[in-house]
């Protein structure tokens, strides 16, 4: 997939004040921190499409972004929704903000129509982090489809990456049969990037 053109949409608190469920979505969050905006400016060749380090914990909204892409076979336009989600794990933020967002991303997850697949991303440097495992039990339930994206790879030697892949996936083994698929990505070295297009465009097709 080629991104022909990439521009932000909008802010919502809500998901009921989102753009209108016309088009394919496909979200992405993660820790705060985690690489989130340089992962979603990577992927649009853009950058400072997305903010990165944004103040924590300001910018609890549902960032719509459009995107003009051209599919290699089939030529003609396609046009999609990224949206970049608040993140999780701010020390600083109070157990009632903490609420709301829950709140607001159950909602959106379970609200949102034409919400493709959830891209969960997490910091490649770590083993696995129970606030991470604990989003990821939760979309059991709500059962999204949702790619792990591993953020910073180059910032650890690819072994121990494997390692800290291996081991949450061992962790999720407990109680899930099924596997989600794991993608490694660094923004800096612009590494898993046709990987995330990839299936975003294979997506689109079904
Ligand atoms: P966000 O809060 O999740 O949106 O995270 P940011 O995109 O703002 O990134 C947080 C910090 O990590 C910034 O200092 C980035 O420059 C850095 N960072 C993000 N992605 C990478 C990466 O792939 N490699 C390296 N080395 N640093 C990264």
């Amino acid at each position: 997939m080629v991104i022909k053109n990439a521009s932000y949409l909008i802010s919502s608190p809500t998901w009921q004040k989102c753009p209108a469920p016309d088009r394919p979505e496909y979200a992405f969050i993660g820790r705060s921190n985690v690489g989130k905006s340089s992962l979603i400016n990577m992927l649009c060749q853009r950058q400072s499409l997305a903010k990165t380090s944004a103040t924590p914990g300001k910018t609890q909204m549902i960032n719509h972004f459009a995107i003009e892409s051209s599919q290699k076979e089939k030529g003609p336009k396609f046009n999609w929704y990224l949206v970049d989600l608040p993140g999780y794990g701010y020390a600083k933020v109070a157990q009632k903000s903490r609420k709301a967002w829950s709140k607001m991303i159950e909602e959106y997850i379970s609200g949102r129509q034409n919400l493709m697949h959830l891209f969960v991303l997490i910091d490649a440097r770590h083993k696995p982090q129970a606030i991470d495992l604990e989003f990821v039990m939760a979309l059991g339930h709500w059962q999204i489809p949702f790619t792990l994206v591993y953020t910073k790879s180059d910032k650890e030697k690819p072994g121990v990456v494997k390692r800290n892949v291996e081991l949450f996936l061992e962790e999720l083994k407990t109680s899930w049969q099924f596997l989600p698929q794991v993608i490694v990505t660094s923004a800096t070295k612009k590494a898993g990037r046709d990987e995330v297009l990839e299936l975003i465009d294979s997506l689109n097709d079904q």
